[in-house]
């Protein structure tokens, strides 16, 4: 059976963490005609105000409902536990030899303070995108051919820092979808309880903040890892939705 391909793959540690990192960014991917598809490492289970996995799940669908995703995964690696390791690697690459995206967003820096499973997820992406493409591995992928994932870029989740100190920073506009993007991080109510549901307009605020910073009303900072070129300079400055 082949699938059919995605242009676009978000990869998170948890559901949630995609949406929260750069939901706004692939709403406004949907928009544009792309399609787009989520792979959360972990079920993100359990948590502290959650009933259990199938509710996290359900939110999970609810949300990429939401945005307009067209294919969600949950791996079965395990939260709060999760490792770069061969065998995590080889499950992810297995989505990208499937989907065959040609850019992935993956989880960018560590986030000190909140949980480890982030940079790991980080490390498990970087690696994934190189098993994808090796050939003479036929044991690990049952027939799945080698796929080249073209791009990479990082999304942050790291809001106790006043800058991502990266590089190759670069801000995605999502004014026209904050809104959208609010509205699926709200579908995890296990996830916002009353005394968290502020971390919604926390959020809003952030993205705004980071949207002025290059004229729009609301962005998403994303990163490459590797130096960015373009054979169009003015179509990178003055493209159909930059501001003049
Ligand atoms: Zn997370």
């Amino acid at each position: 059976m082949v699938d059919q391909t995605l242009d676009v793959i978000a990869v998170g540690a948890h559901p949630d963490d995609a949406e929260i990192g750069c939901g706004g960014t692939l709403a406004r991917l949907v928009q544009q005609g792309y399609r787009v598809g989520i792979v959360d490492l972990t079920d993100g289970e359990p948590t502290p105000g959650s009933p259990g996995p199938e509710v996290r799940l359900a939110e999970a669908r609810r949300a990429a409902e939401t945005l307009g995703v067209a294919v969600r995964i949950t791996l079965d690696l395990d939260n709060r536990q999760l490792m770069d390791s061969p065998q995590a690697r080889v499950k992810l690459a297995r989505q990208f030899r499937r989907f065959r995206p040609r850019l992935v967003l993956g989880l960018g820096h560590r986030t000190p303070m909140a949980s480890p499973d982030h940079y790991q997820a980080m490390l498990i992406t970087e690696a994934a995108i190189f098993y994808s493409r090796l050939t003479r591995w036929d044991d690990q992928f049952r027939g799945l051919a080698p796929h080249r994932v073209p791009a990479l870029m990082h999304y942050f989740l790291n809001f106790r820092a006043l800058s991502p100190h990266h590089p190759g920073t670069l801000v995605s506009d999502i004014s026209g979808t904050l809104e959208t993007k609010i509205a699926a991080v709200a579908c995890y109510d296990s996830q916002l309880p009353p005394d968290r549901r502020h971390l919604l307009e926390r959020i809003r605020i952030f993205n705004q903040q980071q949207g002025r910073a290059a004229g729009f009303e609301a962005g998403e900072v994303l990163a490459s890892p590797t130096v960015l070129g373009t054979r169009d300079l003015m179509g990178l400055l003055f493209g159909p939705d930059k501001l003049e």
